[in-house]
Formats: C-alpha cells, sequence, structure tokens
C-alpha cells in the first residue's frame, strides 16, 4: 500500500482533516479496505501530521469552506491532543468544526472526553452503524468488542449533553426495521439520527 502526507483535502466545500490511518475499529465497508484513495485523495499517511502542520494549511481566509472536518482513513480522536489543538485554533478563528468519529474516544483514552471536545468542535458525527452490540460487532469489528456499542452511546450522550451538536449516523443499506430501532437508541441518548445513503464513489 503507497502511502501519502495527505493532511487536508477539500471535498463538498469543506477542508478535511486527517490525523491518523490508526483506527479501533476494522469494519467490513471501510473504503480503505478497498480503495487506495477517497474521491481521488491518497488518504493512507506515510507519517501523522502535527498540529502545526495541518494548522499550516488552513487558509487565512477562514470562511473559503463550509466547515473543517476531522475525518480519513483513520478515527481521529486517536490523536485527541492534536485534534483539541488544532480544534481550538480554528474555533478562536470562528471556524466551524466538525468531528467524524466511531465514538470510541473516551475508551480510548480511558477517560471521558466530552470536556476536551466541547472546547475543539461544534459538531459531532457518531458512526452508529447498527441497531445492536452483536450486529455492530459484526459489521465493525471493534478493539473493543461488544463493549464498543454502549460506549459509543455513553459517549454521545456525554457530548450533547455538553452542548455540542451530536448525532448518530447509519447507512440506508440497513433497511428500515434497524433504523427504526437505532431512532429509539438515538432518542434515548438525546441526539437526532442522519440516515445517509452507502458511498461508493472512490477508486
Ligand atoms: S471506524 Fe471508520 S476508519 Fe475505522 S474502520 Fe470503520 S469506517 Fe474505517
Amino acid at each position: 500500500m503507497e502511502k501519502y502526507e495527505t493532511f487536508t483535502y477539500e471535498l463538498d466545500g469543506n477542508l478535511y482533516i486527517n490525523l491518523t490511518s490508526k483506527c479501533t475499529n476494522d469494519c467490513t465497508f471501510c473504503v480503505r479496505n478497498e480503495h487506495t484513495s477517497y474521491f481521488g485523495y491518497k488518504l493512507w499517511l506515510s507519517r501523522e501530521p502535527s498540529a502545526r502542520e495541518v494548522l499550516d494549511q488552513i487558509p487565512q481566509d477562514i470562511s473559503r469552506y463550509k466547515e473543517y472536518v476531522f475525518c480519513g482513513f483513520g478515527e481521529p480522536t486517536m490523536r485527541l491532543e492534536t485534534l483539541c489543538e488544532i480544534g481550538k485554533e480554528l474555533k478562536k478563528r470562528d471556524a466551524t468544526v466538525r468531528l467524524n468519529t466511531n465514538g470510541q474516544g473516551s475508551m480510548i483514552a480511558g477517560r471521558d472526553i466530552s470536556a476536551d471536545l466541547a472546547e475543539a468542535v461544534d459538531k459531532i458525527n457518531v458512526s452508529l452503524n447498527d441497531d445492536n452490540a452483536r450486529d455492530y460487532v459484526k459489521l465493525c469489528r471493534p478493539a473493543y468488542g461488544e463493549a464498543a456499542f454502549e460506549g459509543l452511546q455513553d459517549f454521545a450522550k456525554k457530548c450533547a449533553a455538553r452542548g455540542i451538536q451530536t448525532w448518530f449516523s447509519v447507512v440506508d443499506v440497513i433497511g428500515a426495521e434497524k433504523i427504526e430501532k437505532c431512532r429509539e437508541i438515538a432518542q434515548a441518548c438525546g441526539v437526532t439520527l442522519r440516515v445517509r445513503p452507502y458511498i461508493k464513489e472512490s477508486d
């Protein structure tokens, strides 16, 4: 697998920040398993960037992008300190900052990280992916096993309680029945549910 230094990339008017290629999940559907690139961007990293290296790629005119999004070929919260350093700086400059995550950040850190995130991001998209722990494990193969499913719900609940706009996302291919159950889980956590189409685009 060829690796690159693609620390940021543009998509849909947003600037995406790619902090790591490490992840605590090994999702069966993960685009990085089948593709070397995502919408033409080579996202497998040869090394992880420092906060300074990412901030150097942020335009002077912060309004050039709608949102600055932590999302790449790995789990951004595996680099919590760097994420928070970048996010705080972006928020200071009035940018809208979003985190796309598997929701296992507090499990990774071994503590509740919602207070850290409240200072660094405005929005969090947590991938819920399925409506129960057993199927989640089959689909996402988390390092934490079934505990990951409970852990990500607790994470979302705490982030929402801190005032971060938080939602769960699922892909429409799971079907109407599961989507309904996911909606109930989201409601119980005090977050919303977004259903998105499966992304095939890549090479
Ligand atoms: S959580 Fe995201 S990056 Fe990690 S394996 Fe799943 S789809 Fe890939």
